[in-house]
């Protein structure tokens, strides 16, 4: 797609002419025709009495009602000559991605469920690009990234020719988002890590009742098992990661995350003494869109500020447990800032005008700018943040979609509030919408490097397609929800 867009910027401003005028309205009109780009000066939104979206419709007849992703049906070579700065930045390292996509299911996380399907690059590709990697740039760490490492199909045969290619190189390897299983700390234990660094775990949510609704089922007792596993094989820092404000949560499961805490706690203490140290992270869920949960109200400030109160009270009682949470003013920021609509430019635009500039840098922060901004523009932050979204609510982000389908959110939605759990669709297919929507594009690249089902004949088609209908059917019906 870039070159696409790149062909139609050099048709209208050709590189070797200079001080040429030409049209903005024309580019921006050829540019919307590029299937997958958006140009919102095209698009209107009406908005219901209640202040709600009615829809969002393209002013012309010549641009998509609906913008859909583009994907590629296989992952480009990964860059491998980074800029490197000359100061210390974050992420100071070397990355090369494994793979994209990822089929668990998690129905908070926003970025599983826009960058389906799964595609994996091969341990060669992968091997080749971290050596030419760390030969351009003269990094010393090197990240394998993905959503999901320890779901990367060949992930034993990648650590072992990563380690047999780096051995006797000075080289960090980092492999983040690891299950919680005992599998993790082998892969961890073959790439030769130092054991200070710490080992991060991610949970989401420390009962199992929460796990359910959130769809990242692990039984307690394989967390506690896991941790144990961790601090034998000699780490003495493990750092666990947690979410409050998840929907229906109530202070039990807040709680839980302090039982479970002590537990592993109490296990590293057995395996390696008063050298142990646990870091709590807590950050605070905000609902995304596109994802299942995008119909569930952000949690109170009042609510929030209880749960950390309880967590802080409870858990820094102990020095070898470190705690740090988000704070509320930064969640309720980032809350209405995601599900926002259009009217947020405006209210962004007048908050700047008030002051607030580099919001996530807390030097930089000024929550006073916000508030008059809202108010100048008649709108409440509350409608944004503390509001249940109707069942049949049109969302101001509608008219683009990653091809995953408002009603497969929806029932995955539904199943949450009954605590049902979704398996890793690798193994069984859910018919999401990403299937039909590339059907073409899958047929054109069968195998393994996409990880969903293979669409070859008519009838395996019908049968994706026969899913998606009954999955309509049941979404088409919408109910009220309560928790
Ligand atoms: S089409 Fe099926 S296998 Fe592919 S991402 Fe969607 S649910 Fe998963």
């Amino acid at each position: 797609m870039i070159h696409d867009i790149l062909d139609v910027i050099k048709k209208f401003k050709p590189l070797n002419v200079k001080r040429l005028t030409f049209n903005r309205h024309d580019l921006l009109l050829e540019l919307a025709r590029i299937p997958g780009v958006y140009v919102p000066q095209f698009y209107e939104t009406s908005y219901l009495e209640d202040g709600t979206v009615a829809h969002t419709l393209p002013t012309r007849s010549d641009v998509p009602k609906v913008i859909t992703k583009r994907i590629v049906a296989k992952l480009p070579p990964p860059p491998t000559k980074f800029i490197v700065p000359n100061i210390e930045v974050v992420h100071n390292r070397a990355s090369v991605e494994i793979m994209r996509g990822c089929t668990r299911g998690c129905r908070f996380c926003q970025a599983g469920m826009i960058t389906r399907p799964v595609r994996e690059r091969s341990v060669e590709e992968v091997v080749e690009a971290a050596d030419a990697a760390i030969r351009s740039t003269g990094f010393e760490e090197l990240a394998l990234t993905s959503l999901s490492s320890s779901d990367y199909t060949h992930i034993s045969e990648l650590t072992e020719a990563i380690s047999n290619r780096f051995e006797g190189r000075k080289l960090t390897v980092g492999l983040p988002s690891l299950r919680i299983e005992s599998v993790s700390i082998d892969l961890m234990d073959r790439l030769r890590q130092q054991h200070s660094a710490g080992f991060t775990l991610a949970p989401e949510a420390a009962s199992e009742r929460m796990r359910r609704i959130i769809n990242k089922f692990i039984p307690d007792e394989d967390i506690i098992n896991t941790t144990r596993d961790i601090y034998q094989r000699g780490w003495t820092t493990i750092k666990l990661y947690f979410m409050i404000g998840h929907p229906s949560e109530t202070l039990e499961d807040v709680q839980a995350i302090v039982d479970l805490s002590k537990r592993v706690i109490a296990e590293g203490r057995k395996a390696v003494g008063w050298k142990v140290k646990l870091n709590v992270g807590v950050s605070t869920f905000v609902p995304k869109p596109q994802t299942p949960f995008q119909w569930v109200s952000l949690d109170t400030k009042e609510n929030i500020l209880e749960k950390q109160a309880m967590l802080k009270r409870q858990l820094l009682k102990d020095k070898s447990i470190k705690v740090s949470w988000t704070k509320p003013e930064d969640t309720l920021l980032e809350a209405f800032l995601t599900r926002g609509d259009r009217r947020m430019a405006e209210v962004v635009y007048s908050a700047w005008k008030n002051g607030a500039k580099f919001d996530a840098w807390n030097e930089g922060k000024k929550d006073a700018a916000w508030l008059p901004a809202f108010a100048e523009h008649g709108l409440d932050p509350a409608f944004y943040t503390q509001r249940t979204r109707r069942a049949d609510e049109v969302f101001p982000w509608e008219h683009i979609t990653a091809a995953v389908r408002k009603n497969f959110l929806f029932e995955d939605f539904r199943q949450s509030l009954e605590g049902q759990i979704r398996v890793d669709c690798r193994t069984h297919c859910f018919a999401c919408g990403i299937l039909p929507t590339f059907k073409e594009m899958r047929r054109e690249h069968p195998g393994d490097v996409w990880k969903c089902p293979e669409v070859k004949r008519k009838s395996a088609l019908s049968e994706v397609e026969g899913a998606v209908a009954s999955d309509e059917a049941i979404g088409g019906n919408f109910c009220e929800f309560n928790w």
